[in-house]
Protein backbone atom coordinates (compact mmCIF):
# COMPACT_ATOMS: atom_id res chain seq x y z
CA UNK A 1 0.00 0.00 0.00
CA UNK A 2 1.38 3.63 -0.92
CA UNK A 3 1.66 5.52 2.11
CA UNK A 4 -0.59 8.41 2.27
CA UNK A 5 -0.90 12.03 4.41
CA UNK A 6 -2.60 11.23 7.63
CA UNK A 7 -5.00 13.52 6.73
CA UNK A 8 -5.76 11.17 3.55
CA UNK A 9 -5.66 8.09 5.62
CA UNK A 10 -8.60 9.74 8.12
CA UNK A 11 -10.52 11.15 5.53
CA UNK A 12 -10.43 6.67 4.01
CA UNK A 13 -11.67 5.69 7.29
CA UNK A 14 -14.48 8.25 7.54
CA UNK A 15 -15.51 7.36 3.69
CA UNK A 16 -14.83 3.89 4.90
CA UNK A 17 -17.42 3.88 7.66
CA UNK A 18 -19.88 5.78 5.57
CA UNK A 19 -20.17 3.34 3.01
CA UNK A 20 -20.04 0.00 5.60
CA UNK A 21 -23.03 1.57 7.24
CA UNK A 22 -24.37 3.84 4.76
CA UNK A 23 -24.16 3.00 1.59
CA UNK A 24 -23.17 -1.14 1.16
CA UNK A 25 -26.35 -1.83 3.19
CA UNK A 26 -28.96 0.04 0.58
CA UNK A 27 -26.16 -0.86 -2.51
CA UNK A 28 -28.15 -3.77 -4.20
CA UNK A 29 -31.97 -1.73 -3.95
CA UNK A 30 -30.41 1.21 -5.63
CA UNK A 31 -29.48 -1.54 -8.16
CA UNK A 32 -32.59 -2.82 -8.51
CA UNK A 33 -34.39 0.54 -8.63
CA UNK A 34 -31.90 2.28 -11.12
CA UNK A 35 -32.97 5.66 -9.56
CA UNK A 36 -30.25 8.71 -8.97
CA UNK A 37 -29.74 8.25 -5.15
CA UNK A 38 -30.59 11.31 -4.01
CA UNK A 39 -30.58 11.26 -0.20
CA UNK A 40 -27.30 9.41 0.29
CA UNK A 41 -25.94 11.92 -2.67
CA UNK A 42 -27.32 15.15 -0.22
CA UNK A 43 -25.60 13.24 3.10
CA UNK A 44 -22.26 13.51 1.14
CA UNK A 45 -22.59 16.95 0.34
CA UNK A 46 -23.60 17.64 4.16
CA UNK A 47 -20.56 15.74 4.80
CA UNK A 48 -18.48 17.77 2.86
CA UNK A 49 -17.10 15.11 0.58
CA UNK A 50 -17.70 16.85 -2.99
CA UNK A 51 -15.20 19.27 -1.84
CA UNK A 52 -12.45 17.03 -1.18
CA UNK A 53 -10.50 18.81 -4.09
CA UNK A 54 -10.89 22.13 -3.57
CA UNK A 55 -9.73 24.91 -1.35
CA UNK A 56 -11.42 26.26 1.96
CA UNK A 57 -11.84 29.87 -0.11
CA UNK A 58 -14.07 28.09 -2.75
CA UNK A 59 -16.10 25.91 -0.04
CA UNK A 60 -13.53 22.41 -0.55
CA UNK A 61 -11.72 20.79 2.25
CA UNK A 62 -8.34 22.14 1.62
CA UNK A 63 -6.87 18.85 1.85
CA UNK A 64 -2.40 18.77 1.06
CA UNK A 65 -3.06 15.63 -1.49
CA UNK A 66 -6.56 16.81 -3.38
CA UNK A 67 -6.10 14.18 -5.93
CA UNK A 68 -5.43 11.49 -4.01
CA UNK A 69 -8.40 12.28 -1.71
CA UNK A 70 -10.44 12.25 -4.11
CA UNK A 71 -9.28 9.02 -5.66
CA UNK A 72 -9.62 7.85 -1.93
CA UNK A 73 -13.69 9.07 -2.30
CA UNK A 74 -14.06 6.97 -5.49
CA UNK A 75 -12.10 3.58 -4.69
CA UNK A 76 -14.04 3.76 -1.07
CA UNK A 77 -17.44 4.39 -2.68
CA UNK A 78 -17.23 1.86 -5.75
CA UNK A 79 -16.21 -0.72 -3.05
CA UNK A 80 -20.46 -0.48 -2.10
CA UNK A 81 -21.86 0.50 -5.71
CA UNK A 82 -19.97 1.90 -8.41
CA UNK A 83 -22.91 3.07 -9.72
CA UNK A 84 -23.38 5.69 -6.80
CA UNK A 85 -19.93 6.19 -6.94
CA UNK A 86 -19.85 7.27 -10.51
CA UNK A 87 -22.12 9.80 -9.73
CA UNK A 88 -20.42 11.06 -7.25
CA UNK A 89 -17.18 10.93 -9.14
CA UNK A 90 -18.80 13.31 -11.47
CA UNK A 91 -20.11 15.72 -9.14
CA UNK A 92 -16.73 16.27 -7.23
CA UNK A 93 -14.13 16.34 -10.24
CA UNK A 94 -15.20 16.61 -13.59
CA UNK A 95 -18.70 18.88 -13.43
CA UNK A 96 -16.66 21.35 -10.86
CA UNK A 97 -12.97 20.74 -11.93
CA UNK A 98 -13.30 23.25 -15.01
CA UNK A 99 -15.94 25.45 -12.57
CA UNK A 100 -13.34 26.08 -10.52
CA UNK A 101 -10.28 26.43 -12.39
CA UNK A 102 -12.13 28.53 -15.33
CA UNK A 103 -15.28 29.88 -13.77
CA UNK A 104 -15.65 33.39 -12.44
CA UNK A 105 -16.08 34.08 -8.95
CA UNK A 106 -19.95 34.76 -10.07
CA UNK A 107 -20.25 30.91 -11.53
CA UNK A 108 -18.48 29.96 -8.19
CA UNK A 109 -21.17 31.48 -6.19
CA UNK A 110 -24.29 30.24 -8.77
CA UNK A 111 -22.81 26.28 -9.36
CA UNK A 112 -19.81 25.35 -7.84
CA UNK A 113 -20.40 26.67 -3.56
CA UNK A 114 -23.90 25.24 -4.08
CA UNK A 115 -22.53 21.90 -5.74
CA UNK A 116 -19.48 21.11 -3.38
CA UNK A 117 -22.81 21.30 -0.31
CA UNK A 118 -24.48 19.47 -2.39
CA UNK A 119 -27.13 21.41 -3.41
CA UNK A 120 -27.22 21.48 -6.72
CA UNK A 121 -25.83 18.52 -9.51
CA UNK A 122 -23.29 18.95 -11.69
CA UNK A 123 -22.71 17.14 -15.12
CA UNK A 124 -19.86 17.60 -17.84
CA UNK A 125 -21.14 16.38 -21.33
CA UNK A 126 -18.67 16.25 -24.54
CA UNK A 127 -20.16 13.11 -25.76
CA UNK A 128 -22.07 13.19 -29.04
CA UNK A 129 -23.64 9.97 -30.99
CA UNK A 130 -21.40 10.25 -33.97
CA UNK A 131 -18.71 11.40 -31.64
CA UNK A 132 -17.39 9.60 -28.92
CA UNK A 133 -13.27 8.29 -28.77
CA UNK A 134 -13.07 10.74 -31.63
CA UNK A 135 -14.99 13.74 -29.47
CA UNK A 136 -13.14 16.96 -31.34
CA UNK A 137 -15.15 15.80 -33.99
CA UNK A 138 -18.28 16.50 -32.09
CA UNK A 139 -21.22 18.42 -33.69
CA UNK A 140 -22.76 20.58 -31.35
CA UNK A 141 -22.32 24.42 -32.48
CA UNK A 142 -22.31 27.59 -30.67
CA UNK A 143 -23.11 30.76 -32.30
CA UNK A 144 -21.88 34.37 -31.06
CA UNK A 145 -25.37 36.41 -30.62
CA UNK A 146 -25.70 39.48 -28.64
CA UNK A 147 -24.69 38.96 -25.00
CA UNK A 148 -23.97 35.66 -25.49
CA UNK A 149 -23.84 32.15 -27.37
CA UNK A 150 -26.58 29.50 -28.70
CA UNK A 151 -25.76 26.37 -28.63
CA UNK A 152 -27.78 23.63 -30.66
CA UNK A 153 -26.90 19.82 -30.29
CA UNK A 154 -27.38 16.66 -29.02
CA UNK A 155 -25.33 14.79 -25.85
CA UNK A 156 -25.35 11.70 -25.16
CA UNK A 157 -24.30 9.39 -22.38
CA UNK A 158 -24.26 12.39 -20.48
CA UNK A 159 -23.66 11.09 -16.36
CA UNK A 160 -25.82 12.83 -13.82
CA UNK A 161 -27.40 14.29 -17.13
CA UNK A 162 -31.27 13.82 -16.14
CA UNK A 163 -30.76 15.11 -12.68
CA UNK A 164 -28.14 17.75 -13.37
CA UNK A 165 -29.18 21.39 -12.13
CA UNK A 166 -25.95 22.76 -14.32
CA UNK A 167 -24.28 20.94 -16.77
CA UNK A 168 -20.70 22.04 -19.19
CA UNK A 169 -21.64 21.78 -22.30
CA UNK A 170 -18.61 21.51 -24.84
CA UNK A 171 -19.58 22.75 -28.39
CA UNK A 172 -17.91 23.82 -31.43
CA UNK A 173 -17.81 27.70 -33.12
CA UNK A 174 -17.24 25.75 -35.77
CA UNK A 175 -17.73 21.75 -36.43
CA UNK A 176 -15.70 20.21 -38.28
CA UNK A 177 -12.58 22.19 -37.42
CA UNK A 178 -11.40 19.72 -34.60
CA UNK A 179 -10.38 20.42 -30.86
CA UNK A 180 -9.32 24.00 -31.74
CA UNK A 181 -13.16 25.49 -32.28
CA UNK A 182 -14.06 24.06 -29.19
CA UNK A 183 -15.47 25.64 -26.02
CA UNK A 184 -17.09 25.19 -22.75
CA UNK A 185 -20.37 26.59 -21.51
CA UNK A 186 -22.19 26.32 -18.39
CA UNK A 187 -25.58 25.97 -19.06
CA UNK A 188 -28.64 26.30 -16.18
CA UNK A 189 -31.18 23.61 -17.74
CA UNK A 190 -33.74 25.24 -16.43
CA UNK A 191 -32.60 27.39 -19.49
CA UNK A 192 -35.64 27.47 -22.23
CA UNK A 193 -34.23 24.96 -25.10
CA UNK A 194 -32.50 22.53 -22.75
CA UNK A 195 -34.19 19.28 -22.71
CA UNK A 196 -33.26 15.73 -21.71
CA UNK A 197 -34.32 13.29 -24.84
CA UNK A 198 -34.48 10.23 -22.73
CA UNK A 199 -32.89 8.45 -19.50
CA UNK A 200 -30.72 5.46 -20.89
CA UNK A 201 -31.35 1.89 -19.45
CA UNK A 202 -28.02 0.05 -19.05
CA UNK A 203 -26.66 -3.11 -18.01
CA UNK A 204 -24.14 -2.03 -15.78
CA UNK A 205 -24.12 0.54 -12.85
CA UNK A 206 -27.74 1.20 -12.81
CA UNK A 207 -28.26 3.93 -10.22
CA UNK A 208 -25.98 6.09 -12.31
CA UNK A 209 -28.31 8.95 -14.14
CA UNK A 210 -27.26 8.66 -17.64
CA UNK A 211 -28.96 10.49 -20.04
CA UNK A 212 -29.31 12.08 -23.99
CA UNK A 213 -29.44 15.93 -23.99
CA UNK A 214 -30.75 18.11 -26.36
CA UNK A 215 -29.85 21.83 -27.21
CA UNK A 216 -32.08 24.07 -29.00
CA UNK A 217 -30.98 27.52 -29.42
CA UNK A 218 -29.86 27.34 -25.90
CA UNK A 219 -28.95 30.94 -24.57
CA UNK A 220 -25.82 30.91 -22.56
CA UNK A 221 -24.92 34.77 -21.49
CA UNK A 222 -20.64 35.22 -22.16
CA UNK A 223 -20.11 34.98 -18.71
CA UNK A 224 -21.05 31.46 -18.64
CA UNK A 225 -18.47 30.63 -21.18
CA UNK A 226 -15.12 29.19 -19.31
CA UNK A 227 -11.99 30.71 -19.71
CA UNK A 228 -13.79 32.96 -22.17
CA UNK A 229 -10.67 35.54 -23.64
CA UNK A 230 -8.45 32.53 -24.58
CA UNK A 231 -9.37 31.43 -28.08
CA UNK A 232 -9.39 27.54 -28.10
CA UNK A 233 -8.03 27.81 -25.11
CA UNK A 234 -11.39 26.42 -23.40
CA UNK A 235 -11.00 23.24 -23.95
CA UNK A 236 -6.97 22.74 -23.76
CA UNK A 237 -7.72 23.17 -20.26
CA UNK A 238 -10.80 21.04 -19.99
CA UNK A 239 -8.47 18.19 -21.37
CA UNK A 240 -6.67 18.27 -18.44
CA UNK A 241 -9.29 18.07 -16.34
CA UNK A 242 -10.60 15.21 -18.18
CA UNK A 243 -6.83 13.51 -17.96
CA UNK A 244 -7.03 13.91 -13.80
CA UNK A 245 -10.55 12.14 -14.18
CA UNK A 246 -8.81 9.26 -15.10
CA UNK A 247 -7.35 8.17 -12.22
CA UNK A 248 -10.48 8.64 -10.37
CA UNK A 249 -12.03 6.23 -12.99
CA UNK A 250 -9.25 3.76 -12.61
CA UNK A 251 -10.00 4.53 -8.90
CA UNK A 252 -13.61 3.09 -9.33
CA UNK A 253 -12.41 -0.03 -10.92
CA UNK A 254 -10.33 -0.70 -8.17
CA UNK A 255 -13.20 -0.44 -5.33
CA UNK A 256 -15.13 -2.57 -7.42
CA UNK A 257 -12.18 -5.26 -7.88
CA UNK A 258 -11.85 -5.16 -3.72
CA UNK A 259 -15.23 -5.76 -3.42
CA UNK A 260 -15.45 -9.00 -5.95
CA UNK A 261 -12.22 -9.96 -4.09
CA UNK A 262 -13.05 -9.53 -0.55
CA UNK A 263 -16.78 -11.69 -1.44
CA UNK A 264 -14.34 -14.71 -3.37
CA UNK A 265 -11.70 -14.97 -0.72
CA UNK A 266 -14.72 -15.33 1.98
CA UNK A 267 -17.25 -17.65 -0.22
CA UNK A 268 -13.89 -19.83 -0.75
CA UNK A 269 -13.37 -20.25 3.02
CA UNK A 270 -17.16 -21.39 3.41
CA UNK A 271 -18.84 -23.04 0.35
CA UNK A 272 -17.43 -26.80 0.78
CA UNK A 273 -17.90 -29.40 -1.82
CA UNK A 274 -15.67 -32.93 -1.80
CA UNK A 275 -15.84 -32.31 1.90
CA UNK A 276 -13.64 -29.51 1.79
CA UNK A 277 -14.04 -25.98 1.55
CA UNK A 278 -13.02 -24.99 -2.00
CA UNK A 279 -10.79 -22.72 -0.99
CA UNK A 280 -8.54 -26.16 -0.24
CA UNK A 281 -7.81 -26.52 -4.10
CA UNK A 282 -5.27 -24.96 -5.86
CA UNK A 283 -7.30 -24.10 -8.54
CA UNK A 284 -9.67 -21.81 -6.57
CA UNK A 285 -6.62 -20.63 -4.38
CA UNK A 286 -4.53 -19.50 -7.57
CA UNK A 287 -7.45 -17.46 -8.74
CA UNK A 288 -7.21 -15.61 -5.73
CA UNK A 289 -3.66 -14.82 -5.83
CA UNK A 290 -4.21 -13.90 -9.07
CA UNK A 291 -6.94 -11.52 -8.57
CA UNK A 292 -4.98 -10.06 -5.34
CA UNK A 293 -2.01 -9.28 -7.55
CA UNK A 294 -4.09 -7.70 -10.39
CA UNK A 295 -5.60 -5.70 -7.30
CA UNK A 296 -1.86 -4.76 -6.06
CA UNK A 297 -1.00 -3.09 -9.71
CA UNK A 298 -4.19 -1.21 -9.81
CA UNK A 299 -3.64 0.33 -6.38
CA UNK A 300 -0.03 1.50 -6.93
CA UNK A 301 -0.42 2.53 -10.74
CA UNK A 302 -3.99 4.54 -9.68
CA UNK A 303 -1.97 5.84 -6.60
CA UNK A 304 1.52 6.77 -8.23
CA UNK A 305 -0.81 8.54 -10.71
CA UNK A 306 -2.71 10.71 -7.97
CA UNK A 307 0.46 11.28 -6.38
CA UNK A 308 2.11 13.01 -9.73
CA UNK A 309 -0.81 14.69 -10.12
CA UNK A 310 -0.80 16.27 -6.71
CA UNK A 311 2.84 17.23 -7.29
CA UNK A 312 2.03 19.60 -10.42
CA UNK A 313 3.60 16.92 -13.01
CA UNK A 314 2.81 15.27 -16.48
CA UNK A 315 0.01 12.37 -15.75
CA UNK A 316 -0.69 12.31 -19.13
CA UNK A 317 0.52 8.61 -19.72
CA UNK A 318 0.08 7.64 -16.07
CA UNK A 319 -3.21 8.60 -15.77
CA UNK A 320 -3.79 6.31 -19.19
CA UNK A 321 -1.63 3.11 -17.68
CA UNK A 322 -3.77 3.39 -14.62
CA UNK A 323 -6.60 3.12 -15.66
CA UNK A 324 -5.50 0.56 -18.37
CA UNK A 325 -4.36 -1.55 -15.83
CA UNK A 326 -7.17 -0.73 -12.85
CA UNK A 327 -9.87 -1.27 -15.69
CA UNK A 328 -8.77 -4.24 -17.38
CA UNK A 329 -7.43 -5.77 -14.27
CA UNK A 330 -10.83 -5.11 -12.29
CA UNK A 331 -12.73 -6.56 -15.00
CA UNK A 332 -10.73 -9.86 -14.93
CA UNK A 333 -10.88 -9.74 -10.43
CA UNK A 334 -14.72 -9.52 -10.93
CA UNK A 335 -14.87 -12.31 -13.88
CA UNK A 336 -12.63 -15.00 -11.73
CA UNK A 337 -15.31 -13.99 -8.26
CA UNK A 338 -17.52 -14.90 -10.59
CA UNK A 339 -16.67 -18.59 -11.44
CA UNK A 340 -15.47 -18.75 -7.37
CA UNK A 341 -19.02 -18.29 -6.84
CA UNK A 342 -20.38 -21.37 -9.52
CA UNK A 343 -23.93 -21.03 -9.86
CA UNK A 344 -24.49 -18.95 -6.96
CA UNK A 345 -22.36 -16.02 -8.78
CA UNK A 346 -25.10 -16.00 -11.27
CA UNK A 347 -27.83 -15.31 -8.76
CA UNK A 348 -29.23 -11.23 -8.12
CA UNK A 349 -29.14 -12.34 -4.15
CA UNK A 350 -25.02 -12.00 -4.44
CA UNK A 351 -23.53 -8.74 -5.44
CA UNK A 352 -21.06 -10.86 -7.38
CA UNK A 353 -22.77 -10.18 -10.60
CA UNK A 354 -23.12 -6.83 -9.87
CA UNK A 355 -19.67 -6.50 -9.39
CA UNK A 356 -18.86 -7.85 -12.81
CA UNK A 357 -21.86 -6.11 -14.79
CA UNK A 358 -19.95 -2.78 -13.01
CA UNK A 359 -16.74 -3.52 -13.95
CA UNK A 360 -17.29 -2.58 -17.72
CA UNK A 361 -17.51 1.02 -17.01
CA UNK A 362 -14.35 1.90 -16.36
CA UNK A 363 -13.17 0.54 -19.26
CA UNK A 364 -15.38 2.66 -21.14
CA UNK A 365 -16.10 5.92 -19.17
CA UNK A 366 -13.53 8.77 -19.81
CA UNK A 367 -12.04 7.25 -22.69
CA UNK A 368 -11.88 2.99 -23.68
CA UNK A 369 -9.35 0.92 -22.41
CA UNK A 370 -7.56 0.68 -26.03
CA UNK A 371 -7.72 4.63 -26.38
CA UNK A 372 -5.88 5.20 -23.66
CA UNK A 373 -3.76 2.63 -24.99
CA UNK A 374 -3.42 5.04 -28.37
CA UNK A 375 -2.43 7.86 -26.18
CA UNK A 376 0.60 5.89 -24.72
CA UNK A 377 1.72 4.62 -27.47
CA UNK A 378 1.58 8.86 -28.52
CA UNK A 379 3.96 8.91 -25.53
CA UNK A 380 6.21 6.26 -27.53
CA UNK A 381 6.50 8.60 -30.35
CA UNK A 382 3.93 6.90 -32.16
C1 LIG B 1 -22.14 4.77 -18.45
C2 LIG B 1 -21.40 5.83 -19.24
C3 LIG B 1 -21.27 7.10 -18.70
C4 LIG B 1 -20.64 8.10 -19.44
N1 LIG B 1 -20.59 9.38 -18.94
C5 LIG B 1 -20.19 10.39 -19.76
C6 LIG B 1 -20.32 11.75 -19.35
O1 LIG B 1 -20.73 12.05 -18.22
N2 LIG B 1 -20.00 12.73 -20.22
C7 LIG B 1 -19.53 12.46 -21.47
O2 LIG B 1 -19.27 13.39 -22.22
N3 LIG B 1 -19.37 11.18 -21.89
C8 LIG B 1 -19.70 10.14 -21.08
N4 LIG B 1 -19.57 8.84 -21.49
C9 LIG B 1 -19.08 8.58 -22.84
C10 LIG B 1 -17.75 7.83 -22.91
O3 LIG B 1 -16.69 8.70 -22.63
C11 LIG B 1 -17.69 7.22 -24.33
O4 LIG B 1 -18.63 6.17 -24.36
C12 LIG B 1 -16.31 6.71 -24.69
O5 LIG B 1 -15.40 7.78 -24.84
C13 LIG B 1 -16.34 5.89 -25.98
O6 LIG B 1 -17.05 6.52 -27.00
P1 LIG B 1 -18.16 5.68 -27.82
O7 LIG B 1 -19.04 5.02 -26.81
O8 LIG B 1 -18.79 6.55 -28.81
O9 LIG B 1 -17.35 4.52 -28.54
P2 LIG B 1 -16.58 4.63 -29.96
O10 LIG B 1 -15.69 5.80 -29.97
O11 LIG B 1 -17.58 4.48 -31.05
O12 LIG B 1 -15.69 3.31 -29.88
C14 LIG B 1 -16.19 2.02 -30.27
C15 LIG B 1 -15.00 1.05 -30.26
O13 LIG B 1 -14.01 1.48 -31.20
C16 LIG B 1 -12.75 1.61 -30.57
N5 LIG B 1 -12.01 2.74 -31.13
C17 LIG B 1 -12.48 3.98 -31.44
N6 LIG B 1 -11.51 4.75 -31.93
C18 LIG B 1 -10.38 4.00 -31.89
C19 LIG B 1 -9.03 4.23 -32.25
N7 LIG B 1 -8.63 5.40 -32.75
N8 LIG B 1 -8.13 3.22 -32.09
C20 LIG B 1 -8.53 2.03 -31.58
N9 LIG B 1 -9.79 1.75 -31.23
C21 LIG B 1 -10.70 2.73 -31.38
C22 LIG B 1 -13.06 1.84 -29.09
O14 LIG B 1 -11.98 1.44 -28.25
C23 LIG B 1 -14.29 0.95 -28.91
O15 LIG B 1 -13.88 -0.36 -28.67
C24 LIG B 1 -20.12 7.80 -20.73
C25 LIG B 1 -20.21 6.51 -21.23
C26 LIG B 1 -20.85 5.52 -20.49
C27 LIG B 1 -20.96 4.13 -21.08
Amino acid sequence: MTDLDSDVQEFRSYVARWVDERLIPQAEALDHAGEFPFELFRELGELGYFGAMYPESVGGSGMKSPYTAVTVLCEELARGSMGFAAGVCMQASTATHTLFHWGSPKLHELYLAPALRGEKIGAFAITEPNAGSDAASLRTKATKVDGGWLLNGTKIFTTNGTVADFITVVASQQPGSGAKALDLFVVDTKTKGFSVGRKLDKFSIHCSDTAELVLQDVFVPDDHRLAAGEEGGSFKNAYKSLTIDRIFTAALALGTGRAAYDAALQYAKERSQFGQPIGKFQAVQFKLVDMYAKLEQARLYTYHAAALADADKPITTEAAIAKIVAGDGCNEVCQKALSIFGGYGLMNEYPVQRFLRDSYFPMVGGGTSDVMRLLVARQLGF
